[in-house]
């Protein structure tokens, strides 16, 4: 009896940060990973990597999911698990000029790539005979944070977008669930870190008084992926340090 096929996860954002960290991790236990982003260079250096296949891509665009969902049944036959990570941070003070296009492209970016990435990535989930999708929320979706009322608002979005979706698949064996990160040094938050007040400012707030390391979100999607996390759906882990406990 042949060997049963590496199971083949899809990450959007995964040229930096957690998505690159998620990526990785996957490709070394195992998994046949196709990798998504806007950025060239990131990219590159994963598809060096065994079993990484790669597609430059806005995932605000439809196009972009439907062809990342191709590219995995072309090249490795099968999709079994969607981590949808891609995005982006503030739109500003809510009335300075421009606020509200920063605000519609925040949304496109964190909220209609996450539906545009589950739409795509059902049909393929459900020939694989089940699946698992995980998006990347934020705590930032389940607390008020100064400043930055737009990202939070497309981060609420999320967790009440993997509810109902979780609910809608769950009788087919897809599984719907997200991580909620705190502080996480990547790129998006380097100049953040870069400034010694905020730094601290961040850090004070936090529990355990320090950044995550962006590994330490990808085990959880890990696990969330899993067939040990087999019956949790419509779920929303805070991976934050006791943030959001406090
Ligand atoms: P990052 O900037 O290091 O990585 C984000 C990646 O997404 C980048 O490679 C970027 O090019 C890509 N991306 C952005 N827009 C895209 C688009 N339209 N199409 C395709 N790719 C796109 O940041 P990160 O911290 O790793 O962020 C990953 C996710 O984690 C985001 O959804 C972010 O909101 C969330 N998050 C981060 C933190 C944190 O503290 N870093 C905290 C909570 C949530």
């Amino acid at each position: 009896q042949a060997a049963p096929a590496a199971p083949v996860t899809l990450v959007t954002g995964a040229a930096s940060g957690i998505g690159e960290a998620t990526a990785r991790l996957f490709a070394e236990r195992g998994h046949r990973v196709v990798a998504v982003d806007v950025q060239e260079e990131g990219l590159a250096k994963l598809g060096t990597l065994d079993g990484v296949a790669t597609l430059l891509g806005d995932v605000a665009e439809e196009s972009t999911n439907t062809a990342a969902v191709e590219l995995a049944l072309e090249r490795f036959g099968r999709l079994d698990a969607a981590v949808l990570n891609a995005g982006i941070g503030g739109a500003g003070p809510l009335e300075a000029p421009g606020a509200i296009e920063r605000f519609d492209r925040l949304f496109a970016v964190n909220v209609r790539s996450v539906v545009l990435g589950i739409r795509s990535a059902v049909p393929a989930l459900r020939a694989s005979g089940g699946g698992s999708i995980v998006a990347t929320s934020s705590v930032s979706g389940l607390r008020g944070d100064p400043g930055t009322w737009g990202y939070n608002a497309t981060k609420a979005a999320v967790i009440n977008l993997v509810r109902a979706t979780a609910i809608d698949y769950a009788a087919q064996n897809i599984r719907v669930n997200a991580i909620a990160p705190g502080g996480t040094a990547t790129a998006l938050t380097a100049g953040q870190i870069a400034d010694p007040d905020f730094s601290a400012f961040i850090t004070g707030r936090i529990p355990a008084h320090r950044w995550s390391d962006p590994r330490e979100q990808a085990e959880v999607i890990w696990f969330l992926t899993s067939p040990a996390a087999s019956y949790v759906t419509g779920v929303t882990v805070p991976v934050d340090g006791g943030l959001s406990a406090n």
